[in-house]
């Protein structure tokens, strides 16, 4: 069904209403008013008949029927009526209009006979001897108890027609202009029930839309009221509840948003329902494509859809890690569960992804250590239980080769001592920058390369190696001169062992933006651009052989590294093989 305007419901329907009732009041009003006018017409015809009865009785009694004629047009013009004298024989003996003579017999005229016959009777017809409708009353003529005849009056109907035609006329424009009042109220009355409910429909809409701020006019009838104020209140409990849930999403957002986890919600069709920011990152996923799409489509890993795969299948929490192999390798811990609706009907999957991956390394790093720490202190344990072997053994003997195995003694012992001298400065400088805090002083940096670079003259002239430093005047900077000066020295000595006989160390200082540089920059053998990354690792190191023979220990560069760590800088190498390194220490600038 075509939905129609209220208005255009009830307002017809008034139309209709009022046009059937006009038109009936009006039907029945136009017969009655008809029927009153015959009915007032016949009494008045009566009346007069009856008044000229006794006049018209002594006349027929006299037989005058030529006084009687002329009594009837005396009457005639007196009382505006026709009168006509009838015998019982039907013969017309007095007329107002006409000459009886020439008027034919009037005993089966209807009212004529019925007053012949003694009683009062009308009619209404068309009169041929006066061309026009008329009311005739005939009314009994007696004398002593004998009917003698019958007077009867009449009169033209022109003037009840004439009467009733202005009545006929008026009743519709009557009518119409009651109709059109009653339109026009009507049509107002529809209005005010329409309009309210028209509001109503807009705010509805409104609050549709979720805008709460306006509220719905309470005026009108008690109903549009009373639905008014409900409406009212369901939107400040619908914006209530929508405030509430939207303040929980918000909340459930953020946590989820700032999660180290990556938290991925997926369907039972492995669409994905829910990901966090750290999903996104750690599975490298477009944010804006993922949603609704299935997993295997946005992350192509197949570690990862295994992993969904098991978890669908579980009823229990599942377990597992996750080795990412997009560039560098990344290890991911998952952990997956089913998710369950109010019904606990299973939904979906919850995956939880944590990076851990810097564990794995320090796991890596660690085990390398201990692994390196007992094979470094193994190899100078192994030489001295073998030379104190040989000489129980009898070597003593000969006292030239005595001296020998001591001497290995002796060279290794001393290395010994190096591997848990740099390992104790290691620790040391560890707790310091960890637990306690070093003690940092805003001061000139030129002693401190000064004083680094005398420690190392001695093995310099050995190498005929020229030192030069180039320190931008007055440049200061927040260190530790103690530990600064050993990791310039670590630098130092490893730019020489590894430089040729006769070559040239440049250490220079200068500032930078909002830092201060420090290089140490040799045209050695330079270090191969693989090993770059691990360079600063413990016991690190990329000829072991030759570093053994220059007395290294390989922890030199990760005492350095620590050290400047604890100044709250960086240390960085850029070498080309052959060509030298330059080793650069970002401390920050002197006002921060
Ligand atoms: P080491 O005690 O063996 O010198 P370091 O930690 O000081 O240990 O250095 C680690 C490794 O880095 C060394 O074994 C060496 O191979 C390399 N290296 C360090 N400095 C230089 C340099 N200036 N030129 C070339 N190689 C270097």
């Amino acid at each position: 069904m075509r939905n129609i305007r209220l208005l255009w419901q009830i307002f017809p329907s008034y139309v209709i209403i009022i046009m059937a009732v006009l038109f009936g009041v009006g039907w029945h009003l136009t017969g009655a008013i008809e029927e009153f006018f015959l009915r007032q017409t016949a009494a008045d015809l009566e009346a007069r008949a009856r008044l000229v009865t006794p006049q018209v009785a002594a006349a027929l009694e006299a037989e005058d029927f030529a006084g009687l004629d002329r009594l009837c047009k005396g009457f005639g013009a007196a009382a505006d009526a026709r009168f006509t004298v009838v015998l019982p024989s039907g013969a017309v003996v007095g007329d107002s209009v006409e000459d009886p003579a020439r008027m034919e017999n009037h005993a089966s005229r209807v009212e004529v006979a019925a007053g012949l016959a003694g009683r009062v009777a009308h009619s209404t017809r068309y009169s041929r001897t006066l061309q026009q409708d008329m009311m005739y009353v005939a009314v009994p003529v007696a004398s002593d108890a004998r009917i003698v005849g019958t007077v009867r009056s009449a009169r033209a109907l022109t003037a009840i027609d004439s009467a009733l035609e202005t009545l006929y006329r008026q009743v519709p424009i009557g009518g119409l202009v009651a109709l059109v009042l009653a339109a026009l109220v009507s049509f107002w009355v529809s209005r005010r029930i329409s309009r309210p409910l028209e509001a109503m429909r807009h705010g509805a809409v409104r609050f549709a839309q979720g805008r709460f701020d306006r509220k719905l006019t309470v005026a009108g009838s008690m109903e549009v009221c009373a639905l008014a104020r409900a409406m009212n209140l369901m939107a400040e409990q619908l914006d209530d509840r929508i405030r509430t849930i939207m303040e929980q999403r918000n909340e459930q957002q953020a946590v989820l948003a700032s999660m180290v986890e990556g938290v991925l919600a997926l369907d039972m069709e492995e669409r994905v329902l829910h990901f966090n920011r750290a999903a996104v990152e750690l599975l490298h996923i477009d944010p804006v494509e993922v949603q609704g799409q299935r997993i295997q489509e946005v992350a192509r890993k197949a570690d990862l859809q295994r992993f969904v795969a098991r978890t669908l299948a579980s009823p229990d929490p599942v377990e597992g890690e996750i080795v990412l192999r997009d560039g560098r390798e990344r290890y991911l811990q998952a952990h997956g569960t089913v998710l369950r609706d109010g019904e606990q009907q299973d939904i979906g999957v919850l995956i939880v992804l944590h990076d851990v991956t810097r564990l794995r390394r320090l796991e890596n790093i660690r085990r390398d250590f201990v692994a390196n720490v007992s094979h470094e202190l193994k190899t100078p344990i192994t030489a001295i239980k073998a030379s104190a072997e040989t000489l129980i053994d009898g070597a003593m003997t000969p006292p030239g080769d005595a001296r020998g195995f001591l001497d290995i003694i002796a060279k290794q012992a001393e290395r010994l001592n190096a591997i848990i001298d740099d390992l104790l400065a290691l620790s040391r400088i560890e707790q310091g920058g960890d637990v306690n805090g070093m003690v940092m002083e805003l001061q000139p940096l030129e002693p401190s390369l000064r004083s680094a670079v005398w420690s190392c003259e001695m093995a310099a002239a050995d190498k005929e190696i020229q030192l030069q430093v180039a320190c931008a005047e007055g440049l200061q900077a927040r260190i530790n001169a103690p530990l600064l000066e050993q990791a310039i020295i670590n630098l130092v000595d490893n730019a020489i062992k590894y430089s040729e006989p006769r070559s040239s160390v440049q250490i220079e200082a200068e500032p930078a933006r909002d830092a201060v540089l420090i290089r140490v920059r040799d045209s050695g053998c330079g270090i191969a651009q693989e090993h770059l990354p691990r360079l600063f690792e413990r016991f690190y190191r990329v000829d072991k052989a030759r570093s053994r023979r220059q007395g290294g220990t390989g922890l030199g560069l990760a005492i350095v590294k620590h050290i400047i760590q604890t100044h709250g800088g960086s240390v960085t190498v850029e070498s080309e093989p052959g060509r030298g390194s330059v080793f650069i220490i970002q401390l920050p600038g002197a006002c921060n």
